[in-house]
């Protein structure tokens, strides 16, 4: 695993996330390694050779940056932490960046901002439960988890170094006993892997809502993510490849999450699609 320390130019980026202005993300590179990762794209923004996983560049001055950047924004914004990176990977125990830089959020002169600036967490590491303190102490909060299986043998497999999913809803529990409002964000959909009824089941009573999401083929991990899928499940459909191209297998798994919602009584926030013309038979 290479770690290097970069300079960075701004920490606060422009984002088309609904009701977030921007978002914050303290590394390039992750180091959880997820099989699926749909941020893989941001290597070509590097100079490293290595694989998706196995590099990490620490923004060191990002709290510096956070300063200047923050005079920008306007009241109603907010940001998401973080989109193409986790925050709480490995790398933060150390650098304990993203934490500098809520400290620095909770630390925003409610003259620069009336109405406080929201903040959106997304991550697959319980490591957040280290910043409860911080995260207690902003008004407008939300933290939520990755949760795209509930078989810890398939976690190993698409998620290797993410916390393992119990602990994922351990974290979530933790959060909202605090106060904290909380989500699960159902990512990627997996055909052969992803239990969308033991993970709703799981889900109940610990989330304020969800999010679902179907596969992203659109960024070269679909090699890597089939023969993942077929490692854990010998038994796929002859269907399966046809079914990952099809509009309408989707739109019948988008039809299934929510009745799961209804069923277990959490609202649904947004179902993303990412079937293009060109994976459609
Ligand atoms: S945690 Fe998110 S950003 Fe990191 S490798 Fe996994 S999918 Fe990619």
């Amino acid at each position: 695993m290479l770690i290097s320390e970069i300079e960075t130019k701004h920490i606060l980026t422009h984002s088309k996330l609904p009701g977030l202005g921007y978002s914050i993300n303290p590394y390039v590179g992750c180091q959880h390694a997820c099989v699926y990762c749909y941020a893989r794209f941001m290597k070509r923004f590097t100079n490293h050779d290595e694989p998706w996983g196995q590099f990490v560049d620490v923004k060191v001055n990002g709290t510096k940056v956070f300063d200047k950047d923050i005079l920008k924004v306007k009241s109603g914004d907010g940001a998401f932490i973080a989109s193409v990176t986790d925050a709480y990977q490995p790398a933060e125990a150390q650098y304990q960046l993203t934490r500098s830089l809520l400290e620095r959020i909770v630390n925003i002169p409610p003259e620069l901002l009336l109405d406080g600036f929201a903040i959106s967490i997304l991550t697959k590491s319980d490591l957040v439960l280290r910043d409860l303190d911080l995260l207690k102490r902003l008004t407008k909060i939300s933290v939520g988890f990755s949760i795209a299986m509930t078989n810890e043998t398939a976690c190993q497999l698409f998620e290797p170094r993410c916390s393992p999913i119990q602990k994922r809803l351990d974290a979530l529990k933790t959060l909202r006993d605090a106060g904290i409002k909380t989500y699960a964000f159902i990512s990627p959909i997996l055909p052969g892997v992803t239990d969308l009824s033991s993970i709703f089941e799981a889900l109940e009573g610990i989330v304020e809502y969800v999010c679902g999401e179907t596969l992203n083929m659109r960024c070269g991990n679909l090699t890597d993510v089939l023969s993942a899928v077929s490692l854990f499940n010998e038994e796929l459909p002859p269907e399966f490849n046809q079914n990952i191209r099809s509009r309408s297998y989707w739109k019948s798994v988008e039809r299934e999450f929510y009745r799961l919602a209804q069923k277990h009584d959490i609202p649904v926030n947004n179902f993303f699609h990412h079937i293009s013309s060109e994976h459609v038979y």
